[in-house]
């Protein structure tokens, strides 16, 4: 698939996934468990590799409602906690999620989810919102307002995502407490709710005090990974989750959704150490 605007870098990302998603094809099949989706924006109002165009979005959704497996975080939470009812047989169960806090969140995905009835958790970091500062590659964040209208769907849970943004495996152990109590408190004030989810940011799992102030703190704990959840072998507070990208196409997003490309995982995090060096948020 070509994007609108290729330059050679999007060409190179390009080729790369196309690769990868042939590769994919000859590695072991995924085990059954929970696969979370993670995207972040939609409606391709930036060139960044994780903004959807919101045809390729729909379709996707479409997919995922013709699956009888489609579960919340909390549900998915339940199914993942030990003791494991032995009547469930493991599936690929699939839970949608959502970062940041971005405006396109209500302006493109939620007439989605709305119309396809589809529940999903939009992880935020409060300090955009409230100071209304935009996030990275002019990502508009969403008002309070906003928030309340997706809540008021019934389909958008609210879940943590720091306040700054914080990157919670170089901060010192009181600016970790902050980040969480704040982020918590602010949508508890404003929305009615106590976020049950937390997504580290850059899905960068934290310290050993921060993965400690998370465990007290939230029901579950998302990081990177690409691959399922397995009933019986997962740490509710280390969720794998698959990011969905533009370059992903049809083929590398059915691949994601039934629990493949981990190998594009392993990669990116190798990477992410060398670009993430030196950086705080
Ligand atoms: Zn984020």
């Amino acid at each position: 698939m070509m994007l609108r605007g290729d330059d050679p870098s999007t060409l190179l990302r390009q080729t790369a996934k196309n690769a990868l998603i042939r590769l994919d094809s000859v590695v072991p099949t995924p085990a059954d468990g929970v696969v979370t989706l993670a995207y972040h924006r939609v409606g391709r109002h930036t060139s960044s590799a994780v903004d959807l165009p919101r045809e390729v979005f729909a379709r996707q959704m479409a997919h995922v409602a013709t699956r009888t497996d489609l579960l919340t975080l909390d549900a998915a939470a339940r199914l993942l906690t030990p003791p494991h009812d032995p009547r469930i047989t493991p599936n690929r169960q699939v839970v949608l999620t959502f970062d940041d806090g971005t405006s396109d969140f209500i302006d493109e995905v939620l007439p989605v989810l709305v119309e396809l009835q589809l529940p999903a958790t939009l992880f935020v970091a409060t300090s955009f919102i409230d100071n209304q500062r935009s996030f990275p590659e002019n990502g508009t964040p969403l008002t309070w307002n906003a928030l309340r209208e997706c809540v008021a769907t019934g389909l958008v849970d609210v879940g943590a995502h720091s306040h700054t943004h914080l990157l919670l495996d170089r901060a010192d152990d009181m600016t970790i407490d902050l980040e969480l109590d704040v982020c918590n408190a602010r949508i508890e004030d404003e929305l009615g709710v106590t976020p049950s989810h937390f997504a580290y940011p850059k899905a960068v799992h934290g310290s050993t005090y921060a993965d400690l102030a998370v465990r007290e703190r939230y029901r579950t704990a998302s990081i990177a990974g690409t691959r399922p959840n397995v009933v019986g072998r997962t740490d509710l507070w280390r969720l794998h989750r698959s990011p969905i990208q533009a370059t992903d196409g049809f083929d590398g997003f059915l691949l994601k959704v039934n629990g493949g490309m981990r190998l594009e995982d392993d990669l990116r995090r190798a990477a992410n150490k060398i670009r993430y060096r030196g950086k705080r948020s």
